[in-house]
């Protein structure tokens, strides 16, 4: 169905990233909220994998079942943790052997909330995944970008030497959520002048619900930009008036963004339409209409 290296920035690629549902209630809802995203006709649309390994055989379900329908370009995301090396070359296999072309390699954290600390796999880092998809097909092969430096590093500098080597071994890369367009500038332009200029896909995710402050710093590592946290905290505790204004400021950061000529948007769409279609309707697209 396609590589998304190829697929990027024609015109604007958007893509929504999802996770498998885990019973056949959450089954129902995302089939509702992925028919209407599908709408929006996304370049790609990305499924997460628990670090525990818990949800293996449902991610592959999914992007398996996504690429037989044919509705959008599936990617498999994968992570190092809680693997040993043959388990993720065997994973790789299969995906190879169903047809699915795009994988995004990831160490794997555990999930928010969670008591657990993180198993470590055969394979520490993420680079290491993403030579190993290379070895085993012919795969697009995305990596994650941190816009403030991921937490376990000492420093941005020092993560965006690790950046520029992981893109090294991969096609394109995905941010984690970010609030500011100068953070992805600061990403790009950082790995710019480290010779890598492959695409670098930003990731939208709108405050959606007076928690969702405290749930992205501690998901990212980084506090939320006071200037954010301020507009929401203004809202109080008016779940509408806070999804408004989330909406508001995600559409403004995604101008900022295009106008900033970005290959695409990514959209963390937590299994929800509504915001995205929003969004998406802000900026022009719009569900249907030929992209
Ligand atoms: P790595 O690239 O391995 O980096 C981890 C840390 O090690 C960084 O601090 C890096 O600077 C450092 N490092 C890298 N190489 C070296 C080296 N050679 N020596 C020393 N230090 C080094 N998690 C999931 O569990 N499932 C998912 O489905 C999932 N999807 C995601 C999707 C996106 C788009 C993003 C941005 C993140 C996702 N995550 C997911 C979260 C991700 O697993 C975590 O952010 C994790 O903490 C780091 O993953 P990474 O692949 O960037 O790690």
């Amino acid at each position: 169905m396609g590589k998304i290296t190829d697929l990027l920035g024609r015109p604007l690629a958007i893509s929504i990233e999802l996770w498998p549902p885990r019973s056949p209630k959450a089954e129902e809802h995302l089939e509702a909220a992925l028919v209407e995203l599908l709408e929006l006709r996304p370049a790609f649309t990305s499924i997460t994998y628990g670090a525990g390994g818990s949800t293996r055989d449902r991610t592959h379900e999914l992007v398996v079942q996504l690429q037989a329908e044919g509705r959008t370009v599936p990617m498999a995301h994968l992570v190092c943790a809680a693997h040993t090396r043959a388990e993720l070359h065997d994973i790789l296999v299969r995906y190879r052997d169903a047809g699915i072309e795009n994988v995004l390699a990831l160490r794997g954290d555990v999930p928010l909330g969670s008591e657990e600390e993180l198993t470590p796999g055969e394979l520490t880092y993420a680079i290491e995944l993403a030579r190993l998809a290379k070895e085993v097909g012919d795969f697009c092969v995305a990596v994650a970008a941190h816009p403030g430096g991921h937490p376990d590093s000492a420093s941005l500098e020092e993560d965006l030497d690790h950046l520029a080597r992981k893109l090294g071994s991969a096609d394109f890369a995905i941010t984690q959520f970010l609030f500011r367009s100068d953070d992805y500038r600061r990403l790009r332009d950082g790995l710019a002048s480290r010779g890598v200029t492959k695409p670098l896909v930003p990731g939208i995710q709108p405050i959606t619900n007076p928690r969702s402050v405290a749930r992205m710093s501690e998901m990212s590592g980084h506090p939320v930009p006071p200037e954010v946290a301020d507009r929401v905290a203004a809202a109080g505790d008016d779940p509408a008036e806070v999804r408004k204004i989330g909406v508001e400021m995600a559409t403004s950061l995604c101008e900022e963004l295009v106008a900033d000529g970005v290959p695409g948007l990514h959209f963390y769409t937590m299994n929800q339409s509504a915001a995205t279609i929003e969004i998406c309707a802000n900026l022009g697209i719009r569900p249907g209409a030929p992209r």
